[in-house]
């Protein structure tokens, strides 16, 4: 399974994909069957959601409901800072969705989780949706874009509901829980709603079980997706109504790694179906996408195809590669002075994630690693570490390089650079959430300074230098590099332990 060894690889055709759905034009047909649950019977959604929600906004703001799963803290934050938001004073509950289209209950929903504002990808791509149209919207990251088309995917539910109803694929598991997390924040209200996570490295029985079920919000990763759609017909049938396929992260999604699973599952779904395509930066596949298959779709683009959030202040620090531990060593100790209170290190592989994490160890730097080779129970655990504050440092590959909306993140490091210049857009994106700044160090070496260039070109910006004083930098060096020798020993003992 491609889905997460692929963390590197490179983008080129996504033809093959477009053809199996134009092979699909005709596969769905006949009348609309409800579905026989006792859902079908109930009151409608809009209805129930509408009360409660009423109710809800005009008592205290229920604290902790956000789908981040952060806390209330959190919604208060994101509420006050996103870009344009004039504080939600003054209109009625949920005003500031009204101009989209949404009904008054979603609007107050959005409300009361302190979403006052439509974000701009928001304010501009709920209105199509809502009118079923294809969308391709290219926005930068933590703008919105999760609720961008959950919001409108649950109201258009709310009047038809045909089990599983939305198909989003995300290219990392960690980020089909985090949509499903704010799928539970934005829909917790509206009683029925079922969503589940299918994701590689958990158990396939159980998510057989749960797909059988028909849910209403699937949040999948590709190569987990597929197996069960080519295994288990039940599974498949679940998929036969399916009214939204969504793509998050599409420029990742429709790279290679990811094609020969995108064939497959699409193979499964109605041709008659709206499709959604989000992403932070358009790449060549998603321009071939819109121009030859979604004809009439709906393109929206906040800024340049490839810009990083403004309120981000990224700067370089050059390193003789010699000694870029010592130098990292030395910016984790002024964390307090940058007032830092969490930081992502992306490496360039597992390996690299293993040895710095263990190196941080012996340094008595309290941080965890996630990267694809480790267990999904311990990539979830250590993220769960992270996202609450546990532990402050997260040392990843680039497979947390994308769509993870931690608000606590302040500073992104780029220990190693990014192979493709485009994820370093992804990476830094990390921090500087919905509207908050953020801070962004970019490693560069002797030997990666051609690639610190091509980042340049591609964001249009030059980053500025990030001043040390060598001398205090070095002082470090005899610690660090104790703390390396104790690192190699230990993983010399571990593949010894293995052998
Ligand atoms: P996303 O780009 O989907 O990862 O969202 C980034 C963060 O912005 C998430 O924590 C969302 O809950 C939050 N958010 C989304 N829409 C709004 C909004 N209109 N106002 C305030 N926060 C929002």
């Amino acid at each position: 399974m491609s889905v997460q060894g692929s963390e590197e690889e490179d983008g080129v055709s996504i033809f093959s994909t477009l053809s199996t759905r134009k092979r699909k034009k005709g596969r769905e047909q006949g009348k609309e069957r409800k579905r026989k649950t006792t859902l079908a019977e109930e009151t409608p959604l809009e209805d129930q959601g509408g009360e409660r929600q009423r109710r809800k906004s005009s008592g205290k703001r229920k604290k902790g409901s956000r789908g981040s799963g952060d806390g209330g803290k959190e919604d208060q934050g994101a509420g006050a800072s996103v870009p344009g938001d004039g504080g939600g004073g003054g209109g009625a509950l949920g005003d500031g969705f009204r101009a989209t289209g949404l009904n008054a209950w979603v609007c107050s929903v959005c409300d009361s989780l302190g979403m006052k504002k439509a974000t701009p990808v928001q304010s501009a791509c709920i209105p199509p949706i809502l009118g079923g149209r294809d969308v391709v919207a290219c926005a930068e990251t933590g703008s919105g874009k999760t609720a961008c088309f959950l919001l409108p995917a649950l109201q258009m539910l709310a009047k038809d509901r045909v089990g599983v109803f939305c198909l989003v694929l995300v290219p990392a598991r960690e980020l089909a829980y985090q949509a499903l997390e704010q799928l539970r924040g934005l829909g917790g209200n509206v009683m029925g709603i079922s969503g589940v996570a299918i994701v590689g490295g958990m158990s396939v029985t159980d998510q057989c079980r749960e797909l059988a079920r028909k849910p209403h919000f699937v949040f999948a990763t590709p190569g987990r997706l597929k197996d069960i759609l080519i295994h288990d017909s039940s599974c498949a049938e679940a998929f036969k109504r399916l009214r939204m396929f969504v793509i998050d992260e599409a420029d990742r999604i429709l790279d290679p790694s990811f094609e020969e699973d995108l064939k497959v599952i699409g193979g499964y779904l109605p041709s008659k179906r709206q499709t959604l395509l989000f992403s932070a930066t358009i790449s060549k596949n998603i321009e071939v996408l819109q121009e030859v298959v979604m004809k009439d779709c709906f393109k929206w683009s906040q800024h340049d195809t490839f810009k990083t959030v403004e309120k981000i202040n990224d700067q370089y620090l050059f390193v003789p590669e010699k000694v870029k531990e010592v130098y990292l060593f030395h910016i984790l100790q002024k964390f307090e002075e940058m007032k830092v209170r969490s930081a992502m290190i992306f490496v360039k592989s597992c390996e690299s994630c293993h040895v710095l994490s263990y190196l941080l160890d012996e340094l008595d730097i309290l941080a965890v690693a996630l990267h694809s080779q480790q267990k999904q129970k311990k990539r979830m655990s250590s993220l769960n570490k992270f996202k609450s504050g546990v532990c402050p440092i997260l040392v990843a590959t680039d497979v947390a390089s994308r769509g993870l909306d931690i608000p606590t993140v302040d500073l992104v490091i780029n220990f190693d650079l990014p192979f493709l210049p485009r994820e370093y857009i992804h990476r830094v994106g990390r921090t500087g959430r919905a509207g908050r700044s953020g801070r962004a160090l970019t490693f560069v070496t002797q030997y990666t300074i051609q690639l610190l260039h091509s980042i340049e070109s591609l964001t249009g910006r030059k980053l500025s230098n990030y001043e040390t004083k060598e001398k205090e930098v070095l002082k470090h060096i005899t610690r660090v590099f104790a703390a390396r020798k104790a690192v190699r020993l230990r993983i010399e003992e571990e593949e010894e332990a293995k052998a």
